[in-house]
């Protein structure tokens, strides 16, 4: 009885030596990544489980301080790459009763956001932190509408598929989508920049993750007349090759119809990019009816744009199917805006995706949907834009609207124009020019 009790003691004891040495945490702090966004940095932690936590904002200096109930953290998880982003350091320390403090010392107050998301295919739990600018009050976006006495270029959106947390598909030597799609897409906006009528806008210009839904809606902000997703595909046998062409399913569309309709958030500008019909003021019955005129007519757009697109990479590279294929994507989904999804090929075939790593191949390719964009337009042109008016042998525009981003240098080129004589013809004092100036373009 007595050498029992001391056993079971002498068991207790080193159980409790253990619990002082080792304490049981319900998490971990894996890893910690952050990405930048034009107007956010996302900070996401990789967690073994799911945790409680809370978020503060502090002042003088500006810290954000984010504790977490009964974690701990790996060594070297804070060593990551903080240069561009708005964080000046990050910090770790344990607080009573386990709970693990994480304090990120800001350049600026920024506004944080934050969500948790569970177990996926590709990551375990994860907690979200983004931190945004806080944007100055007055502040006025510039806009994209053009009046009606200036020519306006058609504005192509270039959709990067993926980037950031999600890399989309992975090929041999980790070979990632979202870097392939960004390079092809950087080229196709070069060379729509360089060509007369024509600006291009990327929905995501670096390594970041947009949300589906927020690429639409950065496509309607831009005026965007048509909408060029771009991706590379993967599947289970490494042998599957060629390049699709996909545009929204009928079924796709109505459902979508529906989900407007049901929800009519934000109806308002939903029809014609530049016309805007607003919704908002329509019976149900009308509504629906604009509505599904304009998703049909935008399919059909949507079509024509994909043949033509198809058909001009079917030059250079092998296609998988050599017709426009239909499916529910979501990036498709604008009712008003001719929209295509391009799988430039796989990247899970060996031989495909060592060309799409290679520079000389993603030019070639951005060569062939650019030529397959303009091709569509030669017969599609927007009334009002400078296209049109050269199809129609309209005469030349007198004005041209200065946009965002724009030189002297690009404009005198793009009207085949010197600089000095575009000075001259503004009575301007140098060749600074600004987002919204008119100038006159021609001596005529
Ligand atoms: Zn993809």
């Amino acid at each position: 009885m007595v050498y029992k009790y001391s056993y079971s003691f002498h068991i207790l004891m080193t159980m409790a030596f253990l619990f002082f040495l080792e304490p049981i945490f319900a998490a971990t702090v894996n890893d910690m990544r952050v990405w930048k966004a034009p107007d956010h940095t996302r900070l996401v932690l990789d967690l073994s489980d799911p945790v409680k936590y809370k978020i503060n904002s502090l002042q003088n200096p500006d810290r954000l301080i984010i504790d977490i109930e009964d974690t701990s953290i790996k060594k070297d998880v804070l060593k990551f790459d903080l240069s561009a982003t708005p964080i000046i350091s990050v910090k770790s320390n344990k607080k009573e009763k386990n709970h693990l403090r994480i304090t990120l010392n800001l350049k600026k107050p920024l506004k944080p956001k934050h969500f948790k998301l569970g177990v996926s295919k590709k990551y375990n739990n994860r907690l979200v932190i983004d931190l945004y600018d806080i944007k100055k009050i007055g502040g006025k976006e510039t806009s994209f509408v053009i009046p009606n006495d200036g020519l306006r270029n058609i504005i192509v959106a270039i959709d990067p598929g993926h980037g950031g947390e999600d890399p989309g598909a992975i090929g041999p030597k980790r070979l990632m989508e979202k870097h392939v799609v960004l390079a092809i897409s950087q080229e196709l906006k070069k060379l729509l920049d360089q060509k007369s009528g024509f600006s291009a806008v990327l929905i995501r210009s670096s390594d970041y993750y947009v949300p589906l839904r927020k690429r639409i809606k950065i496509a309607h902000k831009k005026r965007a007349d048509i909408f060029i997703s771009i991706h590379a595909d993967a599947f289970k046998k490494p042998s599957a090759k060629g390049a699709s062409v996909f545009i929204l399913s009928r079924s796709g569309a109505s459902s979508e119809t529906a989900r407007y309709l049901a929800k009519r958030e934000n109806s308002t500008d939903l029809i014609g990019g530049s016309g805007s019909v607003s919704l908002d003021d329509k019976d149900p019955i009308l509504a629906s009816v604009l509505l599904d005129l304009s998703m049909t007519a935008t399919l059909n757009s949507s079509l024509d744009l994909g043949k033509s697109v198809l058909k001009s990479i079917g030059t250079i590279a092998r296609l998988h199917k050599n017709y426009v294929e239909e499916a529910g994507f979501v990036v498709l989904k604008s009712p008003d805006i001719p929209s295509i999804l391009i799988e430039t090929g796989f990247i899970s075939n060996p031989s495909e995706a060592k060309k799409l790593a290679n520079k000389t191949y993603q030019k070639k390719l951005a060569y062939s949907i650019f030529k397959g964009i303009t091709q569509y337009f030669s017969g599609n042109y927007p009334i009002g834009t400078l296209l049109a008016s050269e199809k129609l042998d309209i005469e030349r525009p007198l004005y041209y609207l200065v946009l965002p981003g724009d030189t002297a240098y690009k404009i005198s080129k793009k009207y085949k124009i010197s600089v000095k004589k575009l000075i001259k013809l503004n009575n301007l004092k140098g060749d600074k020019i600004y987002s919204g100036q008119k100038l006159r373009i021609t001596d005529k």
